[in-house]
């Protein structure tokens, strides 16, 4: 790890602003793409600080042991780790939600989904959504937060999700309000309907896997490497799970109850039409932040 400086390095300091410099030029030339951003970002977590202090202490000497964190943090970031899995935690919805390998990181198109969500969400009286494929826990936690009268029932397959999302429930102490059962897709909720014929919800979130086969190999090392296929992948055309969730997602409806999925933008269209097929009617198309069609909304026919 050794600099560019035209003065002699083994009498300069390692101060802030010479571990930024160095760390922003070698993260750059392995291909990221925020390489300032993040290189702040790794020697905060290792100094245990805001972001924001780095700028106050340009001229402090990072001590030894920050210095071999750092060293151990840019070598797992070169190698497109992402960042999120490194400092083990990622923001969403202004919350945050830890991470680790096995489980996706929450992405900024999903707080549109729950923005969509909330709209139908009511504040003032109860409400029970079922979530399929919870993740770290971010949706069906933050349609919490901001509802304190919502129930949600999560389900997902697999154990590491568990394991973070059960962490996360706890961290955000929700527990009264989020249902976490593992399990395929939908099976764990129609086991409960299957002993309480009553049970019916009053809507149904979901970011399931939606990447094509074909796609897998094009993702970004980030994702594709390290992120778990099981989260990601869902056949020849990206909808697998998506067809097995609409199939028997009215039967646990009520009538009028509200679907809203994340998805590809190219598959919106046909799944608004494969909802209209399945109980549902009043399919909408709504864009992401980036203005691409992401999401399907459509609410059970009565
Ligand atoms: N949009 C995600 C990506 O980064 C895909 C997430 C998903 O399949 N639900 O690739």
């Amino acid at each position: 790890m050794e600099p560019n400086q035209p003065s002699t390095p083994a009498q300069e300091a390692w101060t802030v602003q010479r571990i930024l410099l160095w760390t922003t030029g070698f993260l750059k030339q392995k291909g990221i793409e925020s390489p300032r951003l993040e290189a702040e970002l790794l020697l905060a977590h290792a100094r245990k600080c805001a972001r924001i202090r780095l700028y106050t202490e340009f001229e402090s000497i990072v001590s030894d042991d920050e210095r071999a964190v750092m060293r151990e943090m840019v070598q797992r970031r070169a190698k497109r780790e992402p960042l999120a899995y490194i400092v083990g935690s990622k923001e969403f919805y202004g919350r945050n939600f830890d991470v680790g390998k096995g489980v996706l990181i929450p992405r900024p198109e999903t707080e549109t989904l729950v923005d969509i969500c909330l709209d139908s969400i009511p504040k003032d009286s109860p409400s029970h959504i079922i979530e399929v494929g919870f993740g770290s826990g971010c949706i069906a936690i933050t349609l919490a937060k901001q509802r304190d009268q919502c129930h949600v029932t999560a389900t997902d397959v697999s154990s590491d999700a568990m394991r973070f999302a059960l962490q996360n429930v706890a961290k955000h102490a929700v527990e009264s309000q989020v249902r976490l059962l593992q399990g395929d897709c939908l099976a764990p909720v129609q086991s409960l309907a299957a002993v309480d014929p009553d049970l019916l919800f009053d809507g149904l979130v979901s970011n399931p896997p939606y990447v094509r086969d074909d796609e897998m190999a094009t993702l970004q090392p980030e994702v594709g490497q390290h992120e778990p296929h099981t989260a990601l992948q869902a056949g020849s055309d990206g909808l697998d799970i998506v067809r097995r969730l609409v199939r028997h997602a009215a039967e646990l409806l009520k009538p009028a109850a509200f679907v809203a999925l994340e998805l590809d933008p190219e598959q919106c269209a046909v799944v608004a039409e494969l909802l209209e097929c399945s109980g549902f009617s009043d399919a909408h198309i709504h864009k992401d932040l980036s203005g691409l069609n992401r999401i399907v909304t459509a609410v059970r026919a009565a």
